[in-house]
This record gives C-alpha cells, sequence and structure tokens, in this order.
C-alpha cells in the first residue's frame, strides 16, 4: 500500500500536549480524506502515516495534507521491513535506486533519522552505507551542502522507509487545538487573513459578516461566502451568520455626530458579535485590524472599540504591514476574491472626515442616545445561518 509520512515540529511540543496534537493532526488528515476509499491514518513514533489506496492518485492526498495545519513537511514514502538482529539495507539500496530512474538531478545525499533507537547502526552509517552505494550505482556525487536531491530515509517500526524530497505543509497547530472563535468577516483583503491566521494556531473560526442590507446589493455578502467557503478547505466545517446592518447605520446616523460614526458602527459589530460568539461557545472576536491602517484602527480608537465586548479581540495583524497582508492573502488564495469590487456597509454612510482620537466618555455621551439594545437584538433575530462543508 502506497503512503506518506507527515512531520510536526517535535520540539514545540512539550508532554501530554504532544498526544493532544498528534491525536488532532491524525483526526483532522481522516476527516479531510474522508471521500477517498481505504485511507489509514496511524501515529507512528514522531510522525504521522497516510496509507492509501494504489488507485488513490498522489494529488489527492497531497492536497489533503497540505491542508491539515500542524503538519510541518510531508512526503510520499515507500517503505521495506527490516530485521534489526541483522539488518540489511540492500534491499533498501536497490528500492531506492529503481525509483531514482524517474529523477533528475546531478548531486544528492542520503539523510537518516530513526524514529527507533534500537536499530544497531547509527544514522551516520546508515547515510554512508546507502550514499555509498547510490554513488557508485548513479555516478553521481553526494553533496551535504544544497544537493539537488535529498533522499530521506526513515526507520521506525521494523520497517525502513525512504522518500525523494519532501514538501513543506502549513505549519501551525492542528484544527480544534485552541477551541473556537468568531472573526469579523468584511469581504475586504484583511480579515480572511486574520482568520487564516488564528486557523493555523488550531483555532475553530466562525465568520460573523454584517452586510448593508436593505440598502446595499448583495455584493459583499457574496464575497464573503465565496471568501467563507475558501477558508473551509482548511478546516473542513464553517458557520457564517450574515447580520442585516443597514438599519443600524441609518438609525446610527440619524442620531449621532458623522466623525465619531465609524466607531459607533464598530461598536455596534462589537456588541453583535459578542452574542454570536457567546452562543457559540467561543472564547474570542478576531478582526483584521492593522495599528494605524485607517480611521477605525488608530490606537485610540482601537482602544475605545475594545472596551466594548466582554470577550477577548483578538488582532492577529496588529503589527503588519498592508504589504505583508497583501503577500499573505495571495499565498492562502483569498486576494482575488477580496480585489473584487463591491460596496461593504462600511462605505455606507462613512463621513468625510472621521475622528482618528474618540474619547471613551464622548462615546457613550453619544450612544446614551441610540436604543442600542434594540439595535443589538435586531441584528441578532435577523441574522442568517450559513453553512459550509469541505
Ligand atoms: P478588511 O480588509 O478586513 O475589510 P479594512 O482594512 O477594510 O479591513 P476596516 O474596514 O476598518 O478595515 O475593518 C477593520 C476590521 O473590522 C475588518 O478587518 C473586519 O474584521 C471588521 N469589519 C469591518 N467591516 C466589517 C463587516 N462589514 N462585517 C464584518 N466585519 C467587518
Ligand atoms: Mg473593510
Amino acid at each position: 500500500m502506497p503512503c506518506a509520512l507527515a512531520h510536526y515540529h517535535e520540539l514545540a511540543l512539550k508532554g501530554r500536549n504532544r498526544r493532544f496534537f498528534e491525536q488532532r493532526m491524525i483526526q483532522h488528515l481522516r476527516n479531510s480524506l474522508r471521500h477517498h476509499e481505504g485511507i489509514q491514518v496511524q501515529s507512528l513514533p514522531g510522525r504521522v502515516k497516510v496509507s492509501f489506496q494504489d488507485e488513490t492518485p498522489w494529488e489527492a492526498i497531497q492536497e489533503g495534507i497540505r491542508h491539515t495545519f500542524g503538519v510541518v513537511n510531508f512526503a510520499q514514502a515507500h517503505s521495506l521491513p527490516i530485521d534489526y538482529a541483522t539488518p540489511d539495507l540492500l534491499p533498501l539500496c536497490q528500492a531506492i535506486e529503481a525509483r531514482l530512474s524517474t529523477q533528475s538531478f546531478h548531486t544528492f545525499r542520503v539523510t537518516t533519522k530513526r524514529g527507533d533507537k534500537r536499530f544497531p547502526q547509527t544514522s551516520v552509517e546508515v547515510n554512508r552505507e546507502v550514499g555509498g552505494y547510490l554513488h557508485e550505482a548513479t555516478g553521481k556525487p553526494v553533496q551535504l551542502n544544497k544537493p539537488d536531491l535529498t533522499i530521506f530515509i526513515e526507520i521506525v517500526d521494523h520497517t525502513t522507509y525512504f522518500s525523494l524530497g519532501r514538501q513543506p505543509g502549513p505549519g501551525g497547530l492542528p484544527t480544534g487545538m485552541s477551541g473556537k472563535v468568531v472573526c469579523l468577516l468584511s469581504g475586504g483583503i484583511d480579515s480572511p487573513v486574520a482568520a487564516y491566521r488564528m486557523m493555523k494556531r488550531g483555532c475553530k473560526v466562525t465568520f460573523v459578516h454584517f452586510h448593508g442590507r436593505p440598502y446595499l446589493s448583495r455584493a459583499s455578502e457574496e464575497k464573503v461566502r465565496d471568501l467563507a467557503k475558501h477558508l473551509t478547505r482548511y478546516q473542513l466545517y464553517s458557520r457564517l451568520f450574515l447580520v442585516p446592518f443597514g438599519e443600524i447605520q441609518r438609525q446610527i446616523v440619524v442620531d449621532s455626530p458623522a466623525p465619531i460614526r465609524v466607531v459607533l458602527y464598530r461598536r455596534m459589530m462589537m456588541r453583535i458579535a459578542d452574542q454570536i460568539a457567546a452562543k457559540e461557545q467561543a472564547w474570542g472576536l478576531v478582526t483584521g485590524d492593522s495599528l494605524g491602517q485607517v480611521a477605525s484602527q488608530t490606537a485610540e480608537n482601537i482602544q475605545v472599540v475594545s472596551e466594548v465586548p466582554t470577550l477577548p479581540i483578538l488582532r492577529p495583524l496588529i503589527g503588519m504591514d498592508k504589504i505583508e497582508i497583501t503577500n499573505e492573502a495571495q499565498a492562502i488564495g483569498t486576494f482575488e476574491t477580496s480585489i473584487e469590487p463591491d460596496q461593504d456597509c462600511c462605505t455606507l454612510f462613512v463621513p468625510p472626515h472621521p475622528n482618528t482620537k474618540c474619547r471613551s466618555h464622548y462615546i457613550r455621551k453619544a450612544e446614551e442616545h441610540l436604543a442600542i439594545q434594540d439595535m443589538v437584538d435586531a441584528g441578532l433575530k435577523n441574522a442568517e445561518l450559513v453553512e459550509f462543508s469541505f
């Protein structure tokens, strides 16, 4: 049966956390690959093995592993049993030699890891023996520093595995290891990247989007659906709450001074998201704020927005530049959707000169004129839930 070996950062994991980590990763791999017949995912000392049937294309397995957080790197592997008492590496050497005929390379190296120290030869001895054999057989020189091809050998469980090269995984912590958070997802560039960052640290992310209906068309909403769907690839199941915000904004516009409106909108979004998060049993709220990027994200305005919710607000992009965020959006594949033109609800009723230094007491005074609780209730009552699964 063909297989793949997936690796994680062992050093980053301590004690019991490691088993929990591994189990989450294995669970995610199983779920992610569940559409393919006969997949087996098992834990080996220090790595995870994915076995699949001959008919299953490697591309499909690769896609599943590439979208599993926790995996630092992985490779397709070929296995041969080995006897620890009288180890004979010749069959391994021959099997590698046979596979090498399809590879184009000039220099190579062999890198061995023993997951099982009961194996009598050291890693260096295996490198020498196999490297020597392959050099003789192919005539290609060994080059330890930056070779064209690295042949990885792993010895675990009375089996030798070899792989020709490795691919990077997404890293991070497996899905669900860090509980659930609620991300305020706009149709812009930043918030999908913020959601991705939290997923990468092991959170399940529920999305909340505030849309301008009935005053705006469905455009921003459609983008957000696409973005949520795209991000579902990483967590396999997502929930998106669509909250009508047009009427709430209209009331804010009627009853409060123009320069502080953006901050009032944000505080209203936070109140509603906070309640949704409580129902979802989430422990935090996530935004795509980056310090100083726009008026609502100045040092002062971030503080007055943070006062409102009971849950902590997580801002994974707070120290990033727009260019860095944009590069990441491109890498994760959300950029193209994010830049499609739309009318975000925040472009609705936006004042020309927003106050960049809103004071808390002044904002609270302004909110006394607003029927805050009614607005929150209306938002929650009219929220629409959309589910996505991969
Ligand atoms: P983004 O690219 O994520 O839209 P932005 O640079 O446009 O961010 P703002 O519009 O000030 O910045 O929004 C800051 C954050 O507030 C967003 O990253 C998002 O988390 C949240 N947010 C803004 N508008 C909405 C909305 N309509 N629905 C849900 N969340 C929103
Ligand atoms: Mg925006």
